[in-house]
């Protein structure tokens, strides 16, 4: 039995249910920052995010900083590249956009690459764009949560390696980090940003990073200062390094509540190979996506590759709104997401199937709420003469 107080079940895209022991470590007694215990558990949260990120080489670089998933992006954007050098930025959806604007703010020139709504860039045109201009990064959003597109990190980090080996590989994972596969080493990625209320299963609060010696190296090359001060990482390289080093460090107060929620998620997230975690979020994608298809239903991704396994962006047929049908969910205890992007917002619903809902087998949110799509998808398409 949880001792969450009894609550609908929530199933956006994040943040996403929880784990009570996740919960619970929230509710520690005060502590100082710089106390040992404090400085231990953070410690081993960064030597954890190794392993999450599947990496073993010294030379990578963990940082958990208070902020959402937003500051991963002004960190990348104020400190790996400078104004008026140029990025790609490989656009799937709403997230493309944004973590563009990101880049213009501190004035670099963020070329966007975009797909039509439901699929991604193709790796020739990638290639086409990857030869035109010295890119110093290129990003990719690995789930846009906007259209539930899964792009191809590995073949477009391939990619980048042969035809333009200088430009670091930015991949926005915070909807992917802990749902689908990353290898940050065997990938040979730069830098992977996450939140952590997505599919890590932590409240939000936390911005989540991994950064390649190459991307560390780059910053430390800089000409000119970073354009932030609170996302400068010339003040927040020294903090973690001392923290896995067990040392105490002051630039600004961490979460420390926070801090000890994402210690227990992710002791229980690598006390299991990560290779079944993706199983499991995939065998659950392909439950949700085959009741979806029985509905008469399609997803704005059309292509199974182009599908992400953390959620399912449901297309409504011509005549029903995310109104229509979000109500009738929510009566039956079920939280789904409307549309984001803003092309087609009203047009869409989006399911979110991550963290404890998939792999906690006392759980059955998943069941609960395919049944409660096909009750309330019955009763809109009646209210509205479908
Ligand atoms: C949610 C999300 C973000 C933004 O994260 P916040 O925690 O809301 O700031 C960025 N990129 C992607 C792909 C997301 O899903």
């Amino acid at each position: 039995m949880s001792s969450q107080a009894p609550h609908s079940t929530l199933l956006i895209p994040g943040p996403i249910e929880f784990d009570d022991a996740v919960l619970q470590s929230m509710s520690h007694y005060a502590e100082s920052h710089v106390g040992p215990a404090f400085v231990k558990t953070f410690g081993e949260t960064l030597t954890l995010l190794r392993k999450l990120f599947q990496t073993t080489n010294p030379g990578s670089q963990p940082f958990a900083i208070s902020g959402s998933g937003t500051l991963g992006w002004d960190i990348v954007a104020s400190n790996l590249i400078e104004r008026d050098e140029d990025a790609l930025v490989l656009h799937t959806g709403y997230f493309g956009d944004s973590f563009a604007s990101c880049l213009e703010t501190y004035g670099v020139c963020a070329t966007q690459l975009k797909a039509p709504i439901g699929e991604r860039p193709s790796l020739a045109e990638i290639e086409q764009a990857l030869k035109q201009k010295q890119y110093k990064i290129i990003t990719i959003t690995h789930v846009d949560t906007s259209t539930g597109v899964l792009s191809d990190v590995k073949a477009v980090a391939e990619l980048v390696r042969r035809v333009s080996p200088e430009t670091l590989v930015v991949v926005d994972g915070v909807c992917s980090v802990g749902a689908e596969e990353i290898a940050f080493d065997a990938w040979d990625l730069d830098v992977v940003l996450t939140a952590s209320q997505k599919a890590i299963g932590c409240p939000p609060g936390l911005s989540i990073l991994m950064m390649s010696e190459r991307a560390i190296n780059r910053f430390k090359s800089r000409k000119t200062p970073p354009g932030s001060y609170y996302a400068s990482l010339a003040n927040w390289l020294p903090i973690m390094q001392n923290y896995e080093a067990n040392k105490p460090s002051y630039f600004a107060t961490p979460s420390t509540q926070l801090i000890r929620a994402l210690h227990t998620t992710l002791s229980q997230i690598t006390s299991k190979p990560l290779a079944e975690r993706f199983a499991i979020h995939a065998q659950v994608s392909d439950k949700v996506k085959a009741a979806v298809a029985e509905l008469g239903l399609t997803q704005l991704a059309t292509k199974p590759e182009n599908q992400a396994h953390a959620m399912t962006a449901i297309r409504l047929p011509e005549g029903m709104a995310a109104a229509d049908i979000l109500p009738g969910l929510g009566k039956r205890g079920v939280i789904f997401a409307g549309g984001l992007h803003k092309e087609i917002a009203t047009k869409y619903i989006r399911f979110g199937h991550m963290g404890v809902s998939v792999t906690d087998p006392g759980r059955d949110d998943i069941d609960k709420a395919i049944e409660a799509l096909k009750q309330a998808f019955a009763e809109a398409k009646q209210a509205k003469g479908l």
